[in-house]
């Protein structure tokens, strides 16, 4: 990579969290240098980031998501590519990572500089900015990845509405948007009754409120929705199961209620509903960038500001408190020139 020989030395800030003989976790603020980065074949200038909730867990130590230490945080990030090795990629190039284990076991997004593999990458489509599609993020990119699986079992608008819980958070926002503009009548699950209008003016036909869903699930229930996205896991994803139509699906991608799933399995065999399971960080390049051209070409612009807040690099530990106490509406988006 020879024209990373020459910005070896180049220095940066990044976040490190790193942990004692205690197993005691903490997270500073520091200079690194690029020799200081992991091996990768394509070196990337990272410009915009986000918040997600597993970067909460990461940084909060509230979860098991960093897997080497110490780490650098941060599961996405968008650039522009400094140097490479990689012949699909050269200087200048727009670029996207989402997942592979950024931030968990190869050091990830809060930094001045990446260097990650080139097959992880993708090119940023031409249709959507740095910055939007951080506003996007695995969030939006996982909302995205639910309803391609929805739209692969035959749940399409006709058939009937839509649950989406967590619906005020960044999943639960980036899938309202993205249903209501395909034509889905959308209904949102949230803890949060203030945020309605919030909801509403993203698409949402009907809010309804977290508490219904969080008593332990009959075996089959009435038959409310056809479909369903959720990102909170446990009783509510239970109650997702038996109240969707017979025929009909639930995409499972998050556990913001918890990991467990006090289900029966009435709904699969009386009522032939299915269990889709997303899981973003492995998902194969081809349907990686089939979902962000999706994103970038389906995804009303006016709807993502709306959801959308814009915070500096020195914000980034008080957002990943702050989303794990499910205070952040929509979307967080880092501005590594903030
Ligand atoms: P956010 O914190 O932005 O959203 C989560 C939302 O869930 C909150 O806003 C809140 O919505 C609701 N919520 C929070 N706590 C609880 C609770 N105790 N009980 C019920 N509802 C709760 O997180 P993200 O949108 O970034 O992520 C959502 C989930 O999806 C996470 O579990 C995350 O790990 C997972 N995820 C998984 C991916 C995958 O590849 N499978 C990729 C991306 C995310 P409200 O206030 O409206 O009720």
């Amino acid at each position: 990579m020879s024209s990373t020989l020459t910005s070896a030395g180049q220095t940066f800030q990044a976040l490190l969290i790193s942990r004692d003989e205690a197993k005691r976790q903490s997270v500073d603020q520091v200079e690194l240098r690029v020799d200081d980065l992991m091996p990768g074949d394509v070196l990337v200038r990272v410009t915009h980031s986000t918040v997600n909730y597993k970067d909460g867990l990461a940084i909060t130590g509230r979860g098991p998501v960093v897997r080497r230490w110490p780490m650098i945080p941060g599961v996405d990030f968008a650039g522009e590519v400094v140097a490479s090795d990689n012949p699909a990629y050269a200087p200048g190039d727009p670029v996207i990572l989402n997942g592979w284990g950024l931030g968990e076991t190869h050091y990830g997004a809060y930094a001045g500089m990446a260097r990650v593999k080139g097959e992880w990458l993708i090119r940023r489509p031409q249709a959507i900015s740095a910055h939007d599609a951080m506003a996007v993020g695995t969030a939006g990119y996982t909302a995205m990845l639910c309803i391609m699986a929805l739209e692969r079992h035959g749940i399409l608008p006709e058939r009937g509405p839509i649950i989406v819980t967590g619906a005020a958070g960044g999943v639960g926002s980036l899938a309202i948007t993205l249903l209501a503009g395909l034509g889905y009548r959308v209904i949102a699950s949230t803890g949060r009754a203030g945020e309605a209008d919030y909801l509403k003016g993203l698409g949402a036909a009907e809010v309804i409120a977290r508490q219904e869903l969080e008593n332990h699930a009959k075996p089959l229930d009435r038959e409310r929705w056809v479909g369903g996205i959720d990102s909170v896991g446990s009783h509510t994803l239970a109650n997702l199961l038996a109240m969707t139509m017979a025929g009909g699906a639930v995409a499972a991608c998050g556990l913001a209620g918890g990991m467990d799933l006090p289900a029966s399995v009435a709904p699969f065999i009386l009522r032939g509903v299915s269990l889709l399971g997303i899981n973003s960080v492995t998902v194969a390049k081809s349907l990686r960038e089939e979902a962000w051209a999706r994103i970038a070409g389906e995804l009303d612009r006016g709807k993502l500001a709306s959801l959308t807040t814009t915070i500096g690099f020195e914000g980034i530990r008080d957002a990943a408190a702050r989303i794990m106490e499910g205070q952040i509406r929509g979307r967080v988006v880092v501005d590594m020139a903030l």
